[in-house]
């Protein structure tokens, strides 16, 4: 049976630039193996190209179609609400890049979209504007909604942050495409030609990456190479399929891909151990 790959990658593939020990091997057996998979990120600040260069510095050699970002998600998704739409921006690169490649234009008055992602480049004077144009009617779109993003010296607003800014000023909920948003997650399997039972969702974040694969049916595995830890498991009403300590241990992919996994995401159900499980069951 076919099996295919949706991969976050901050913490699980990497941390900030250090590769994370085993995830270069894990991505050459997908590829060896001619095993579909896409790397899914809500970072929006980075074109395709841009994350495949920084992969390829750590030692990771993918295609540019191999990346799925969450600028990407909104721009196709937007492009579909209003084909050939105008829309004001804050954020950077792969944002703008996405929404100029799904035919919008960008504009700074009256536009049809107000989209926010991540980036460095916020000021209070776009702000200020984008609260004008959502007042006026624009529509609020984020990219993503995670609050922060924990770095090496220690944790950078995320574009929720800022989403919640205008959403406080504006008093508009904001309507938001990637992950834990079927949108992103659905768009993401088919790029795959892929099953809903065939689609595998890795992660290290359980509002994002799990809790969208559950939503979705997919099968997730947690890994705790990130940000989260066995400990916080309890506090969530939903659950990983399988825990590993980090990519590497599904280096052996054929247990992984020819094995029964259950599916439930029920507390009792969770691999907690894939290598001693994979051994059981072998
Ligand atoms: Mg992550």
């Amino acid at each position: 049976m076919k099996t295919g790959f949706l991969i976050d990658m901050d913490g699980v593939i990497y941390r900030g630039s250090h590769l994370i020990p085993g995830a270069d091997e894990f991505i050459n057996v997908l590829l060896r193996k001619e095993i579909p998979f896409l790397f899914l990120t809500n970072n929006s600040q980075r074109t395709r190209r841009d994350v495949q260069t920084k992969l390829q510095r750590m030692g990771i050699h993918v295609e540019e179609s191999h990346v799925f970002t969450c600028a990407i998600a909104t721009a196709r998704y937007l492009a579909k609400l209003k084909p050939n739409g105008t829309a004001y921006i804050i954020g950077e690169g792969g944002l703008l890049q996405a929404m100029h490649q799904n035919g919008f234009s960008i504009v700074d008055h009256a536009p049809d979209f107000v989209v926010v992602g991540e980036g460095r480049t916020v000021t209070l004077d776009a702000l200020e504007s984008a609260v004008n144009m959502i007042l006026g009617g624009a529509k609020l779109i984020a990219t993503n909604m995670d609050p922060s993003c924990p770095t090496q010296s220690g944790t950078r607003p995320g574009c929720g942050a800022t989403v919640a800014y205008l959403e406080a000023v504006t008093g508009r909920k904001a309507f938001s495409v990637g992950k834990p948003s079927p949108i992103m997650m659905r768009a993401a399997r088919k790029e795959l030609n892929l099953a809903t039972s065939q689609t595998v969702m890795i992660g290290d974040t359980m509002d994002t990456d799990i809790l969208g694969g559950v939503q979705m049916g997919y099968r997730t595995v947690l890994t705790l190479t990130g940000g989260t830890r066995r400990e916080d498991l309890p506090q969530f009403a939903y659950g990983p399929d399988v825990i590993v300590e980090s990519v590497a241990e599904l280096c052996d992919i054929n247990q992984f891909v020819q094995s029964s996994l259950p599916i439930g995401n029920r507390e009792d159900d969770t691999i907690h151990n894939f290598r001693e499980w994979a051994l059981a069951n072998a």
